[in-house]
């Protein structure tokens, strides 16, 4: 019975690394019909905040990752924590080190003069509590094995292995008596039931620190899997610089959670050379052994491109609520209604919610229209003079529809010996305030007649 989990830190908002690991672990556990739990690692209590936590919560619904259960907090478990050290203590496989800081300062001046890792010298490792000085505080420490190897069976990176002679016997409780985050893990991942770890290949040296603590407790490690992180189109790993942003910045810039999901799974992931995958098609393909072992690169022009497909293959009035979703009003039925209509032409070129919104600008702008620079070329004096002679033409239409109106400015164009593209561009230009838009006739029907004619003598002036 497959059991994952998504761990983070409370203490920023839900990356795009954050969000590709929790990603893969809900992958993971839907294609084996398993579960995947939610832990707030909130034990930095500095560091952690409730903001960080509420973000990290709507990232996820908002990107379709549910987890089950509640999720776990891992600072309310510290007593547990605590428990597990003095069994490890009282089995013998830990000990009390009283070395003060002064030592251990001392331990990594040494290290520094002889240009290697600093590590504790297990001067505490065989001494006994009652030769330590009155008064003096104590961790507690892994009796690490001195001798023979470490190997993680990692499930992406290949057999990893570590000299135990080169891993110190690390804290496990601290002098105040809270827990480390390498025994907090461990317990809790134990506790939880978790069976396959996903996660950052940042965490792969903790994890023969990890699997000495599991060995030394005498349960059995989980499956494990350390994904190469993302970097950036330049190669260094990905900051803020690199378009490394919290998810609800994509979701404000008018990315769609689904469009988002299927960029996240190739990054790093491959199904043959598919690059567009529908959420089933996700869950019935992912597989660990498909994961690279070199960082994938975050390439924005790609998640564009991508979210722009999303968006044309979304229907109209599905791409309305999206709007409706990232606008801070409640938009009237009417608009409602003309954005819907217009949304055929308008999603043919839009990237993002964002780029859509503005090329629907038209729609719901005032009177008299801004009209962009661009525009304003197209509505020269020789350009407004076709205005005014097509407006009185326009104004005896007795029907308004989008042929009707096509009709007769074809015919007007016809007869002028001007081509369609004369009068419909400065016609566009007047009535959107851009130089492109959905096909003009349709724009024509959307406005309807008063609002048509009214913003078409605004530029006549
Ligand atoms: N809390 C850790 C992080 O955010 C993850 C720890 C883990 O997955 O084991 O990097």
């Amino acid at each position: 019975n497959v059991v994952t989990r998504f761990a983070p830190s409370p203490t920023g908002y839900l990356h795009i690394g954050g969000a590709r690991t929790a990603l893969f672990n809900w992958l993971y556990a839907h294609r084996f019909g398993g579960r995947m739990l939610l832990r707030i690692e909130d034990t930095d209590r500095e560091r952690s905040t409730q903001g960080a936590i509420d973000a990290i919560l709507d990232g996820m619904r908002w990107l379709g990752l549910d987890w089950d259960g509640d999720p776990i907090f891992q600072f309310s478990r510290a007593e547990r924590h605590r428990e597990a050290a003095e069994s490890l203590l009282a089995a013998g496989h830990a000990y009390r080190c009283f070395a003060s800081a002064e030592e251990l300062q001392q331990m990594r001046d040494l290290a520094r003069a002889e240009g290697r890792a600093p590590r504790y010298d297990g001067r505490w490792r065989d001494r006994d509590a009652s030769e330590a000085p009155a008064g003096a505080k104590s961790v507690i420490r892994l009796r690490a094995p001195i001798e023979g190897e470490t190997t993680v069976e990692d499930a992406v990176q290949g057999r990893v292995t570590w000299q135990n002679k080169d891993l110190d016997d690390l804290v496990l409780l601290r002098s105040d008596g809270t827990p480390t985050y390498m025994l907090a893990v461990v317990v809790d991942d134990h506790d939880m039931g978790v069976t396959q770890i996903i996660r950052g290949d940042d965490h792969l040296t903790n994890a023969a620190r990890q699997a000495q603590i599991y060995k030394a407790l005498g349960w059995d490690v989980p499956g494990m899997a350390h994904i190469p992180l993302i970097h950036g189109a330049d190669g260094a790993k990905l900051s803020k610089r690199h378009g490394a942003l919290g998810v609800e910045a994509y979701r404000d810039l008018g990315y769609l959670p689904a469009a988002l999901r299927n960029y996240l799974v190739r990054l790093g992931w491959s199904h043959g050379d598919q690059e567009v995958f529908s959420t089933e098609e996700m869950v019935a393909a992912f597989d660990l052994k498909a994961i690279g072992r070199s960082p994938a690169r975050f390439d924005f022009a790609k998640l564009e491109n991508l979210n722009g497909r999303y968006i044309r293959e979304s229907g109209d009035a599905e791409l309305a609520d999206a709007i409706q979703r990232i606008v801070p009003e409640p938009m009237a039925p009417e608009l409602r209604e003309k954005l819907i209509l217009s949304m055929s032409g308008l999603k043919e070129r839009a990237k993002t919610l964002v780029e859509l919104i503005d090329s629907a600008y038209y729609l719901t702008a005032a009177r008299p229209l801004v009209v962009d620079e661009k525009a304003k070329g197209l509505l020269g004096e020789e350009a407004r003079e076709r205005l005014r002679l097509v407006v009185p033409a326009l104004e005896a239409l007795v029907e308004w529809t989008a042929g009707s109106t096509e009709g007769e400015i074809r015919k007007f164009a016809e007869a002028q010996g001007l081509k369609l593209g004369q009068v419909a561009q400065p016609l566009r230009a007047a009535l959107t305030g851009r130089t492109t838009s959905p096909p003009l006739f349709d724009v024509m029907a959307v406005l309807g007649r008063d609002e048509s004619l009214a913003r078409l003598r605004d530029q006549i002036g």
